[in-house]
């Protein structure tokens, strides 16, 4: 069976196919650049057709795609239609930058290969089943009902994914069943979940992917009094808040870099502000282990991933240091040296397990294609 993943962003398409026998990636493609989607999925299709993968997108067995915002219409992947199509448009005022694009995706894909189902993967299904005081706002509740202003949360495909890795090990090396996790997704986007019996019960993004953890240009958790003091003394609007808070803030605003390598590099080089950035984002994610320890009445597993997460041994340390209250050790030689799809990172002595499992956003989208499929 052959599933392709397609990834539509405003000016990029992200595509990878899959042999769902072996789970094997057949052929990436990156496709930049884009103005017209319709000369994009062409060049896509030639592209795999020239790899000899297919004649055509007719095919292919199915096709599924990263939906960024489900809203709660969209507890599951589902399969698309014209009524999903119009109910993804109809969220696009919660997702303004991606659904639309998305929604270009899916209905461009649809144009060029008909009959091939297709179905919708939402970043935020994961988090639907969240309780419902840990998704409303203390505002007016009647904001909640009119404009659908609660949290929803967000990297869910890539939350799932670790999570049901770490579970499966956990279980099988341990026999820890009925786990309590908390995922930390630590790339350019950063967030934390918890997760217990393999559902999301609190995750660190709101109602858009702007709040929680501090990011690569975005703020994480502020005081939003702060916009209205800036919008009352520098007479800054909503537009240049939200640039302001979206695109020139998190690491990037405090030490003039996104990129966790260089920032690390700068810090070594006796940088401050780079010291400064990289110790105010791991005591925010301390903090929200703590918060989210508490919500799940102790952990099991704590786990690491998004190219951060993954790749760096020092920030995971970081994070680790100074948490034996909690119940949580970290092994510095197997941090130093973990590699695998997923290594266990925790000292004998740590009550809680770590561990950093690579991500496989794709992967998961493709499962819950073929899923919703053989259902
Ligand atoms: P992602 O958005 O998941 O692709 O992650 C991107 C972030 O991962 C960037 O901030 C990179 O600097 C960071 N990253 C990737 N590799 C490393 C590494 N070896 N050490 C530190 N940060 C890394």
């Amino acid at each position: 069976m052959k599933i392709l993943v397609l990834n539509s962003g405003s000016s990029s398409l992200k595509f990878q196919l899959f042999d769902m026998d072996s789970h094997r990636v057949l052929y990436s493609g990156l496709i930049e650049q884009v103005s017209d989607h319709q000369q994009a999925i062409i060049a896509m299709a030639e592209q795999l057709s020239a790899q000899g993968h297919i004649d055509d997108l007719t095919d292919l067995d199915a096709i599924g795609h990263r939906v960024v915002h489900g809203g709660e219409c969209f507890k599951q992947p589902t399969l698309i239609n014209t009524r999903t199509i119009e109910a993804i448009e109809q969220l696009i005022p919660l997702a303004p930058l991606h659904n639309p694009a998305n929604v270009l995706g899916i209905k461009m894909t649809r144009q060029s290969a008909p009959g091939v189902p297709q179905v919708a993967v939402f970043d935020t299904a994961f988090h639907a089943d969240l309780p419902d005081y840990a998704y409303t706002y203390g505002l007016p509740y009647e904001l909640y009902k009119k404009h659908h202003i609660r949290r929803y949360g967000f990297h869910g495909t890539s939350h799932q994914y670790v999570t049901r890795k770490a579970a499966e090990f956990l279980d099988n090396a341990y026999g820890i069943k009925n786990t309590r996790l908390i995922s930390l997704h630590l790339g350019n986007g950063a967030s934390a979940t918890a997760v217990l019996n393999g559902r999301s019960i609190d995750t660190s993004m709101g109602m858009t992917p702007l709040e929680g953890l501090l990011m690569g240009s975005r703020s994480g958790d502020i005081d939003p009094a702060i916009l209205f003091y800036l919008a009352r003394e520098t007479g800054a609007d909503i537009n240049t808040l939200d640039d302001l808070l979206n695109k020139q803030s998190g690491l990037k605003g405090l030490c003039g870099q996104n990129d966790m390598r260089t920032i690390i590099e700068q810090a070594d080089q006796g940088d401050e502000l780079s010291t400064l950035a990289i110790h105010i984002f791991c005591y925010r994610i301390k903090k929200y282990i703590g918060a989210y320890t508490g919500a799940l009445n102790g952990i099991d597993g704590l786990i690491f991933t998004g190219g951060i997460g993954e790749n760096s041994s020092f920030i995971r340390e970081q994070v680790c240091t100074n948490m034996d209250g909690l119940g949580i050790i970290m092994d510095s030689h197997k941090n130093q040296v973990a590699n695998d799809a997923l290594s266990e990172l925790q000292s004998p002595h740590s009550k809680v397990k770590i561990l950093a499992v690579k991500t496989n956003e794709e992967l998961e989208i493709a499962l819950q294609t073929q899923q919703l499929l053989d259902s």
